[in-house]
């Protein structure tokens, strides 16, 4: 039986897990954390034993094997600073994204003595996504072909472009073998000029319920291929975490990814 903590509990994807963790046999919920400790009718409500403060989150890490974050990059940071260094010998999956250097570098630091595995999106099929966009990235060189990630989430969303969209930029990137950071376009407005050959553009919608939508498009002379992915329920995000926590737990300390759990190559992971 593993035993599973989460941090960001009482958001829509700590509920969500909780909901579908209940029903597998060899895994438990032993508690969540959140910003704010949760009383215990709303801790149950929001599907777990109890929910306590990031900064009380020794007490609940010490009953797991692994945590899931899936709260914010602040909320990460107050999960790897918390008083007692509860995640020692734990292991983590964190979902959240939108993390900058302040979480990268500490979650480097971490990875020394922990096994530690960060996925923009869980899901198998953006996962598979981001070895085609790698490849058809390798096949489809600049400057024949402009690449443009358009992405759509629902109107809560805190951090745009996604961090699914900007994985599938890393993985383009790495077919070209170049870096995202110097190729990187957030939007266009006003005198843009023409387009730099190799830029890769993202444009993000907001609005609705939408769960999650990533289209990578190669537009050539004469030619446009499109890469789309839809996700339907954010379920599926919960479940790709709960295959990732199964699979870390018992692993040595170090960085890994889904395509690792899944079984599939995309360099552009991150
Ligand atoms: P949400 O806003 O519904 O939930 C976030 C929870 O984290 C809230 O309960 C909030 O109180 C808590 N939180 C925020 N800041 C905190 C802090 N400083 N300390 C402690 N707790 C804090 O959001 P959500 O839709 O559940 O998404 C959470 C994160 O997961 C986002 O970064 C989102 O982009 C990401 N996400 C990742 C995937 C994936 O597959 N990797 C899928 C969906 C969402």
């Amino acid at each position: 039986m593993i035993g599973i903590a989460v941090n960001g509990a009482a958001g829509r994807m700590g509920r969500t897990i909780a909901a579908i963790a209940r029903d597998l046999p060899d895994v438990r919920i032993v508690g969540g954390s959140d910003r704010e400790r949760l009383d215990d009718e709303a801790a149950a409500a929001a599907g777990f034993p109890r929910i306590v403060a990031s900064a009380d989150a020794a007490s609940v890490v010490a009953e797991a094997d692994v945590v899931l974050d899936f709260s914010s990059p602040a909320g990460l940071l107050a999960l790897l600073d918390a008083p007692g260094a509860p995640l020692a010998g734990k292991a983590l999956v964190v979902g959240t994204t939108g993390l900058g250097e302040a979480q990268l570098e500490r979650l480097r630091a971490a990875e020394r003595t922990m096994a530690v595995l960060v996925a923009a999106n869980f899901s198998i099929g953006v996962n598979l996504l981001l070895a085609l966009a790698e490849q058809a990235a390798r096949a489809l060189p600049a400057p024949a072909y402009d690449v443009e990630i358009v992405e759509a989430h629902h109107r809560r969303k805190a951090d745009a472009p996604s961090g699914t969209a900007l994985a599938l930029g890393r993985a383009v990137a790495a077919g070209r073998n170049a870096s995202l950071e110097s190729l990187r376009r957030d939007g266009r407005s006003g005198q843009t000029g023409e387009r730099p050959a190799g830029e890769i553009g993202f444009h993000a919608l907001r609005g609705g319920e939408v769960v999650g939508e990533h289209r990578v498009l190669f537009l050539g002379a004469r030619e446009r291929l499109e890469l789309a992915h839809v996700a339907t329920d954010r379920a599926l995000f919960a479940e790709g975490a709960l295959v990732a926590a199964r699979w870390i737990v018992g692993k040595g300390p170090g960085a890994y990814g889904m395509a690792e759990v899944l079984g599939l190559t995309a360099k552009g992971e991150g």
